[in-house]
């Protein structure tokens, strides 16, 4: 049984001045350093009943890693989505579904691979990658997601 939508925190370093900081899953702002003020990466967890606070509403576009414990590519992608969302910190944020866990957004989200990665901005689809691929490929399949979202969006 969970809690009644209590707030979720998780524990980051900050990589600008190493101070450890306690981050919220879900906030209406992203998360700064309590001692030297930079935006800290916003890497959380979240499942089937948490999912529309954590990633529909997040002030910055979500990366999803849908995963699984079993899938050896998860444990390739993960790192690397880690790192990615650590240097774009304030700008993205990780969100990580466990599939096993949340059958609900595995059926809504038709997952047939693992890890499936989608990037979403205020709860759309903006694109959808089924499969691990290599870190340089995924930082251009989010680079183009996230262009071809401001092109769309200019005026
Ligand atoms: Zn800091």
């Amino acid at each position: 049984m969970t809690a009644p939508t209590k707030p979720r925190t998780s524990t980051v370093t900050c990589p600008n001045c190493g101070k450890r900081n306690r981050v919220p899953a879900a906030a209406d702002s992203i998360p700064k350093c309590g001692n030297c003020h930079q935006p800290l990466p916003w890497i959380v967890d979240a499942g089937d009943d948490d999912f529309a606070e954590v990633a529909e509403q997040s002030p910055v576009p979500v990366l999803v890693d849908m995963w699984a414990t079993w899938c050896g590519p998860c444990r390739m992608v993960s790192p690397a989505l880690e790192r990615i969302a650590t240097d774009r910190r304030g700008r993205l944020k990780l969100v990580k579904v466990d599939v096993d866990s949340s059958p609900r957004l595995s059926q809504r989200f038709e997952v047939r691979a693992v890890p499936t990665l989608m990037v979403l901005r205020d709860g759309d689809v903006l694109a959808r990658q089924p499969g691990a691929a290599p870190e340089p490929a995924l930082r251009n399949w989010l680079d183009q997601a996230l262009q071809s979202e401001e092109t769309q969006s200019d005026h």
